[in-house]
């Protein structure tokens, strides 16, 4: 296996040049309606809190705090021998992880649909499913919860501390893989606090726009993160920008993973953006209180940042503690393996 590793300040760097190139791109063409659609065709109506002309999820290039917060000298989860002995390597990739071949993945089963690009839809026919350009929605997509609840994603962070000590209740997180082994501290907190732990992805790519060898290896990566630092398999997973497909589906689904995606946007993101008039704390407050007296749903939040995380902890002082995991929500099983 030739692999090779970055200094981590490297690939920091690289990450952040690529992230704000692409930003500007996708900020110049993304335009989506925001209608949900079931894959049967059923219309569930448009979910509140969606300002017209916003995309669903974040941009490409969240600016301040970045998705990947890598930092050297910090210690990082140990690459396990186990890992050692099934990959050949010994140090965790970067952000393109390689691709490592598994036996349960049935490569006849993925559908044939063809990539895409952020904002760039119509490449596929609807029965393709595509949330992010469609909103569409497979049987299986959890996307809601019959108790208001919040969801936080893109950590664990230095942020994240922050929020568990204000949260009172068990919340959900849906966490990177290359961040869970560079804050490997911060991850095992979170399990402590009883909380549910999804997947988020390896590393945050758009992931209708890669091959399936990269679906995979970002998959298998961050279940592999998850297994070393905290000995546990999940069985949620949220799409980096709410981007998934039946390709993605099809693959997700091969390693006992279930999607999740959501009804109410924070937009929360918006507010770490050099253009602070886009959105307001006040606005994403307003919003929260009209969920919160509909009393459904399922809301996305980040904890990637301090100021996300303050927000979130506003809105759970809005909200209450009275919420639910997504495991919860869905009434199903929080992970599909836990290891003393
Ligand atoms: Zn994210």
């Amino acid at each position: 296996m030739n692999f090779t590793c970055h200094p981590s300040t490297l690939i920091s760097r690289i990450f952040i040049m690529r992230t704000s190139y692409l930003y500007a791109l996708v900020a110049a063409r993304y335009a989506v309606s925001h209608k949900m659609v079931l894959s049967n065709g059923s219309d569930v109506g448009q979910p509140a809190g969606y300002p017209k002309g916003q995309p669903i999820g974040q941009p490409v290039g969240q600016p301040v705090g970045g998705f990947v917060s890598v930092r050297a000298g910090r210690k990082q989860t140990p690459f396990p021998q186990w890992l050692t002995d099934f990959t050949g390597l010994k140090e965790w990739p970067g952000i393109d992880p390689p691709y490592i071949p598994m036996d349960f993945i049935d490569f006849d089963k993925i559908p044939d649909y063809k990539r895409y690009d952020q904002g760039v839809c119509g490449a596929n026919p609807r029965e393709s499913c595509s949330f992010d350009c469609d909103h569409c929605l497979a049987p299986d997509d959890v996307y809601t919860c019959r108790k208001i609840s919040q969801t936080f994603d893109d950590g664990p962070s230095p942020a994240t501390d922050k929020l568990l000590e204000a949260l009172d209740h068990k919340t959900t997180f849906f966490n990177l893989g290359i961040n869970i082994v560079n804050y490997p501290e911060m991850y095992r907190k979170i399990l402590d606090g009883g909380h549910l732990v999804g997947t988020h992805t390896w590393s945050h790519p758009f992931m209708p726009s890669l091959t399936n060898e990269q679906i995979i290896a970002q998959l298998q990566w961050s279940v592999w993160a998850m297994n070393a630092t905290g000995h546990h398999l999940p069985k949620w997973f949220r799409p980096p920008y709410g981007a998934i497909d039946n390709r993605v589906r099809s693959i997700a689904r091969m390693f006992g993973l279930q999607a999740v995606l959501w009804d109410h946007d924070s937009f929360d993101w918006q507010l770490i953006n050099e253009d602070q008039t886009v959105r307001t704390e006040e606005d994403i407050y307003r919003d929260v209180q009209e969920w919160k007296h509909d009393g459904e749903g399922l809301i996305l939040e980040h904890d990637g940042t301090f100021k996300t995380v303050q927000v979130g902890i506003n809105v759970n002082k809005i909200l209450g503690d009275n919420q639910m995991t997504v495991a919860e929500c869905a009434g199903g099983i929080d992970y599909i393996r836990a290891f003393p």
